[in-house]
């Protein structure tokens, strides 16, 4: 089990515990019930914010205070703050999703306090304590309740991070940073059914190198995949898949996707934690769940030349990426310079969906404790 994994497993305190921990400054101003059904008449994804966010402040010496959910809105910075110059930002992203009963949960909200955290230490940013990270989902989860939609598929996203506030143009760890978590009604991944995705391998662009920062969720590894994402849609495709950088022949993952290929023999394979690849907990749920159901599962290199050779000669039988935001997203085309490959089938792929769909729902069981209960 990963260091991040073993992190994820500790018990952590139930909302009632933590609710009220951060004060609450509710927003004089709130969206009206016939907004906020209109918002949820067209769903998509990140353009919809509710009506707070939680904000937290960091000052050498005082540590992480002002601990607030207050209405959203603009911040005011100063245009030195480090984070608009050197990039000094990380970020996470989880989901709270509505119960048949009405009851508000989210998943594994401990592996995203310890994954920031992670992130944190990368990039010389303080780490949040964990009961704080709680405490903010909760908080900020529980004052904008109403706007946790109910239609199936649908979820509130949470997108928590922390940006470098100091201004100060010098190249060092920011002593200022600010916490916030800000909350966007999203809708069904799948609009039109469980569709394949095609994904492009880029030639040239990495997204992270060795020693680089490609295990922690960070701003400066988007910005990096975006060019190589602009040439995926030029030639046609959904989604670009980086190679390692280091040999420029092993599958890494997606811009902010997880790989996973399904062999015909019913074994599964997933690119090892290099340190170059972000260590996704929906890859770790995957794992979990295919262990558990006897399937042999190989944290391993995976080359392109076998990928696309597997697929071509039948031995692999499914591709899919996986992520917070879809779960689970089949993939039924893979190319680059001078290769082409179409693959079928996703039994597995959709059971896995159905199966981690269906515990975040609470129509199943949960076995796991990854399950956490934000309100009644
Ligand atoms: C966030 C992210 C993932 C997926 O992580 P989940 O915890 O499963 O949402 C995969 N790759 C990258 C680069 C990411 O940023």
């Amino acid at each position: 089990m990963s260091a991040l994994e073993q992190a994820a497993a500790l018990p952590l305190p139930t909302a009632d515990e933590v609710a009220g921990l951060w004060e609450h400054r509710p927003n004089p101003a709130p969206a009206s019930p016939e907004q906020r059904e209109e918002i949820f008449g067209s769903l998509s994804f990140g353009v919809d914010f509710t009506d707070h966010m939680a904000h937290a402040v960091y000052e050498e010496g005082s540590g992480w205070q002002s601990k607030t959910i207050e209405p959203y809105g603009p911040l005011t910075l100063d245009p030195a703050a480090a984070v608009f110059h050197y990039g000094q930002e990380i970020f996470e992203g989880l989901k709270a999703y509505r119960h048949d009963d009405g009851s508000i949960w989210t998943f594994r909200p401990g592996y995203n306090a310890h994954r920031l955290n992670a992130s944190a230490r990368r990039l010389a940013i303080p780490e949040l304590p964990v009961e704080d990270f709680l405490a903010s989902i909760v908080g900020l989860v529980r004052a904008d309740e109403e706007w946790v939609p109910s239609i199936p598929g649908s979820s509130l996203y949470l997108r928590p991070f922390i940006v470098a506030t100091e201004p100060f143009l010098g190249v060092r760890a920011a002593r200022r940073l600010d916490y916030l978590c800000i909350a966007s009604p999203s809708g069904p991944y799948f609009v039109n059914g469980f569709q394949p995705i095609s994904i492009w391998v880029s030639p040239d662009y990495h997204r992270a190198g060795p020693g680089g920062t490609g295990a922690a969720k960070c701003g400066g590894n988007y910005a990096s995949s975006l060019v190589p994402k602009l040439e995926a849609h030029g030639e046609g495709f959904d989604e670009v898949c980086f190679l390692d950088a280091a040999t420029n022949t092993n599958i890494d993952e997606l811009g902010g996707m997880n790989v996973f290929v399904v062999y015909e023999d019913g074994s599964v394979s997933t690119p090892a934690l290099t340190g170059n690849i972000l260590e996704g907990g929906t890859r770790g749920v995957i794992l979990q769940i295919l262990r558990d159901r006897g399937v042999t599962v190989r944290e391993e290199t995976i080359p392109l030349t076998s990928l696309v050779a597997d697929i071509e000669s039948g031995r692999a039988a499914e591709v899919f990426a996986c992520g917070t935001a879809a779960v689970v997203t089949p993939i039924g085309r893979i190319a680059g310079e001078g290769f082409d490959v179409s693959i079928g089938g996703g039994d597995v792929t959709k059971s896995i969906y159905d199966q981690v769909t269906a515990i975040q729902l609470g129509h199943e069981p949960d076995p796991y404790g990854w399950t956490y209960r934000v309100s009644a």
